[in-house]
């Protein structure tokens, strides 16, 4: 078992290099920039500490309690099933489910504040699917991993399956300027998906597909028109803190009421964007000094 998570992760690892290289010669946006805002809240609150915390409370203390209560895995309804058809039964299912609810969050006042920092980011590429409200993680995780516990699924459909949600969702996600083609209508990709994420009020209720676009095409919810969206995130304004992102879902506030009130959290967060920038000169090379230019260039490039 242990084997089988090492190789998820090698492929997933693997999978991010190639589709930062893929971003990096198709941009579906040219000119965004790697380290975009919000990239370490994205990629150490949402993606570490988020999904090992959540991982551990929907594993450990609801999955398994349940399972030791009423026993249903050892009915073994889908053991015998070869794995791949496990795997298949469990996707397909997974994304029909995922489909509705989705679709639910986008028209339910209460379930949208779940799912609204979802859609904060203004610059989506392949990290931005990652920042889901933990209530929304809670949810569906632990509707899309019990019946693969409690039906009695070979243990390697757990790891099979979480690779592909990451695989998947970083695609979606991705700034690939992808043209799949009539695989748009069977297969959801970045298409269709960063769409979702526009700020463009025609989009606001379509494309609620994650894995398979047919749920969209079948429903009647598919956008996808000829062009490419000009404004990405929520129309509002939006904490861009982890923490104050969840609090904003249970209440909403004035940032900057807020940080007038309390010197303890204004220097909070100004010590985060300052730490960021630490990181980014440290990872990134420090470029040599350009040539001074001479004035008489300055004045006719002014000119043109
Ligand atoms: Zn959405
Ligand atoms: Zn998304």
């Amino acid at each position: 078992m242990q084997h089988v998570e090492l190789i998820t992760t090698a492929i997933l690892l693997g999978w991010v290099a190639v589709v930062i290289m893929l971003e990096r010669f198709f941009p579906y946006r040219k000119g965004l920039p790697f380290f975009r805002e919000g990239f370490w809240t994205d990629l150490v609150l949402y993606t570490f500490v988020q999904s090992f915390l959540l991982k551990i409370i929907i594993f450990d203390y609801l999955i398994l309690p349940l399972d030791q209560r009423f026993e249903f895995s050892k009915l073994h309804l889908v053991t015998g099933w070869p794995v791949w058809v496990q795997v298949l039964f469990f996707l397909i299912t997974h994304d029909f489910y995922i489909y509705w609810f989705h679709r639910w969050q986008h028209h339910n006042p209460v379930l949208w504040r779940t799912h609204e920092a979802h859609h904060s980011g203004k610059q989506v590429d392949w990290l931005a699917g990652s920042r889901s409200h933990a209530v929304e993680i809670l949810i569906n995780q632990t509707i899309e991993f019990a019946p693969i516990i409690l039906l009695g699924a070979d243990p390697v459909v757990v790891p099979i399956k979480a690779l592909i949600d990451a695989v998947w969702g970083i695609y979606i996600h991705a700034n690939i300027d992808v043209r799949s083609g009539r695989l748009q209508y069977f297969f959801n990709g970045p298409e269709m998906h960063l769409w979702h994420h526009a700020d463009h009020k025609e989009v606001f209720h379509a494309n609620f597909s994650t894995k398979f676009a047919f749920w969209d095409w079948l429903f009647g919810t598919a956008y996808l028109p000829g062009h490419k969206p000009l404004k990405w995130g929520l129309y509002y304004d939006f904490p861009k803190d982890y923490f104050l992102q969840h609090v904003f879902s249970v209440k909403r506030f004035d940032e900057r009421g807020l940080r007038r009130r309390y010197p303890a959290l204004r220097r909070y967060l100004l010590a985060l964007p300052l730490l960021g920038r630490r990181v980014r000169s440290f990872v990134k090379p420090r470029r040599a000094a350009a040539p001074p230019v001479p004035a008489a260039a300055n004045s006719s490039k002014a000119a043109v």
